[in-house]
């Protein structure tokens, strides 16, 4: 057999990544190849030069190829970091993506302790399990409010409960429509101080336009916002305030280019001091506001 070393078969990787016009080739040759047992961050550096065997390099081979046909390399994994947390994702709920970082680090600025926290489109619950488990330095401790989590995917919802458990924190998941899941709630439980969500905000014709891996692999239903994306913005906008205390707090992720649109809906349906914020790469990202 001819000797390949396990950094020739990682430069392969590489270039059988890119050829197949993957984004980021190089990181992703070096993260599968890290993802196979025994292989961690250090070993190409001290074993890089020796032999891979037949059956690992097959074994490496299999997890380029799923790569290289645009599977994304979180369902590969099987799991994402997201606020330095490990969440588990599949293809029915959205990757966590560092965008959402932004949301989740305002949303810690109004921790309070003993407070009720709604994530309405929980996902794979990465927005509260990192709140609940991060809480507020010097101000609110991990776990010392009241979380709850709603979506109308039990797929999705599975994916939560299995990421609450690992991150060791305690959370409320409801299945249902939007708000309609909170009927399940005594009438007493159904206030919060603070509501956070990261809908569906795509617009039905923009699905068709992202990247492959997104489109194909990610589900449809956490992504498509309707006809021009809005549609989950105009609902929450409207329904929200049913369900925050005076002067609760609501806060979203929208996508670039609907800082104008969303912050219009605030104002209409009676927030107060509403913001946009901008996520690390520039774009708006987030918008807020209060009763
Ligand atoms: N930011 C995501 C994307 O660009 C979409 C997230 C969403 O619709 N909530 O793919």
């Amino acid at each position: 057999m001819q000797f390949v070393s396990y950094l020739d078969a990682v430069k392969m990787g590489e270039e059988t990544l890119e050829k197949a016009g993957i984004v980021d080739a190089k990181l992703d040759a070096k993260y599968l190849f890290e993802s196979m047992p025994g292989h961690d961050k250090n070993f190409l550096l001290l074993y890089g030069r020796r032999q891979m065997d037949a059956d690992q390099l097959k074994e490496y081979e299999a997890l380029l190829e799923k790569r290289a046909s645009h599977i994304p390399l979180q369902h590969i994994l099987g799991y994402t970091e997201f606020m330095g947390l490990r969440f588990n994702v599949n293809e029915h709920v959205l990757c966590p993506r560092q965008d959402t970082e932004t949301l989740v680090e305002l949303a810690q600025k109004c921790l309070k302790p003993g407070m009720r926290v709604l994530d309405m489109c929980t996902g794979s619950g990465c927005i509260l399990i990192s709140l609940l488990a991060l809480g507020c330095k010097g101000v609110c401790e991990p776990g010392s409010f009241i979380g709850v989590a709603s979506d109308v995917s039990e797929e999705a919802l599975a994916v939560a409960k299995e990421n609450a458990k690992q991150n060791h924190v305690d959370i409320q998941f409801l299945q249902g429509d939007l708000f309609a899941s909170l009927t399940q709630l005594p009438a007493e439980e159904r206030r919060f101080d603070l509501i956070v969500s990261n809908p569906p905000y795509i617009p039905t014709a923009g699905v068709w336009a992202l990247m492959p891996e997104v489109r194909d692999h990610e589900p449809k239903i956490a992504l498509d916002g309707d006809g021009d994306g809005l549609k989950f913005y105009r609902l929450i906008c409207e329904q929200a305030p049913g369900y925050l205390k005076t002067g609760g707090k609501l806060i979203v992720e929208i996508g670039y280019d609907q800082a104008e649109a969303v912050c219009a809906l605030f104002t209409e349906y009676g927030f107060l001091d509403v913001v946009c914020h901008k996520d690390l790469a520039g774009n708006d990202r987030v918008v807020e506001g209060h009763l």
